[in-house]
């Protein structure tokens, strides 16, 4: 049976709550679904519990958002072991992430003030749910709302890309950091979307721009490589499929589901339409041992 290693909850920006999330992993009949949030985990807690109810395999997961002077990257964890972070150095950094989100809201929600956009905080924390951590898609759905926008992509193009006026950068985790929290926490590091950088106005990476990083990321101690992903062509999937043997990384994969945040990219479905064999989950368990 199929399974999907990279998705997200209203934990981070996506739209289904875990248990939806579970449960949409159960209607179309999948063994095991990760939770993936941005920075957070906050929905792991949920999410095990429906899985544990539904029959699904969940699997822990964040997706942390890297930089320094090789550029922004995600990065995976997996944590197959863990159902919090706690007592962890990961896991207090991830609450150090949160405060510098809040900090980068603020200063997000003051620019868009100064181009006459008011966008009230309040407002944003209702759309994105309680308890939830608020970013940029949230942010644009409340543009849209005062009529600024016509689309969450318009809003960014507009507004809060890297590259719009309104941006505002947060402090964050080198990849070196990043990969050596998740390994002192007993995860899995994987580079997500190695193809697709964090902006998705940047379009498609080079490839021998690609192919020049991974040994940066095999020296900041990476495990693997997201094979399969949700908006590949046919060449990014053979090109990370070949990097991923080539370099002898492990390959991971799944849609980045967001619900309606990303409705054009449904659960499960990666590669231009097949998914991800559960093989791949198997070889995730057994890589650490
Ligand atoms: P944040 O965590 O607040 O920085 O927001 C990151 C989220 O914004 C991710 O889910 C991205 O997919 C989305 N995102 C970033 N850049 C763009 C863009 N140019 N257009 C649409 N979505 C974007
Ligand atoms: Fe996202
Ligand atoms: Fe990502
Ligand atoms: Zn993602």
């Amino acid at each position: 049976m199929p399974i999907d290693l990279h998705a997200h909850t209203t934990a981070s920006d996506g739209t289904f709550s875990p248990r939806e999330l579970v449960a949409h992993a159960k209607e179309l009949g999948l063994n095991a679904i990760a939770i993936s949030d941005h920075d957070t985990i906050f929905g792991w807690e949920e999410g095990i519990e429906a899985g544990r109810e539904l029959g699904v395999r969940v699997v822990p997961a964040i997706e942390l958002s890297v930089s320094d002077e090789n550029g922004k990257f995600h990065l995976l964890g997996f944590f197959p072991n863990h159902t919090n972070l706690e007592g962890t150095q990961l896991g207090e950094a991830v609450k150090e992430l949160q405060r510098e989100r809040d900090e980068r809201n603020t200063r997000i929600y003051t620019n868009l003030e100064k181009l006459g956009v008011p966008v009230s905080p309040q407002r944003v924390r209702e759309i994105a749910g309680g308890g939830a951590q608020i970013g940029r898609p949230h942010i644009a759905k409340a543009i849209i709302e005062l009529g600024k926008a016509t689309s969450v992509q318009d809003a960014f193009d507009k507004y809060l890309d890297a590259k719009s006026p309104a941006y505002s950068s947060k402090a964050g985790l080198t990849p070196r950091e990043a990969v050596a929290l998740i390994h002192d926490a007993g995860g899995i590091a994987v580079w997500a979307h190695p193809t697709r950088q964090p902006s998705e106005r940047a379009g498609i990476l080079d490839f021998d721009e690609g192919a020049a990083l991974i040994p940066k990321w095999i020296e900041w101690g990476v495990d693997g490589l997201e094979i399969y992903y949700g908006a590949y062509t046919p060449e990014e999937a053979a090109w990370t499929l070949d990097m991923s043997l080539q370099f002898n990384l492990l390959g991971t994969g799944g849609s980045d589901f967001h619900g309606s945040t990303k409705p054009n990219v449904p659960l499960a479905q990666v590669n231009g339409g097949t998914s991800v064999p559960d093989e791949v989950l198997e070889n995730l368990l057994s890589w650490r041992k």
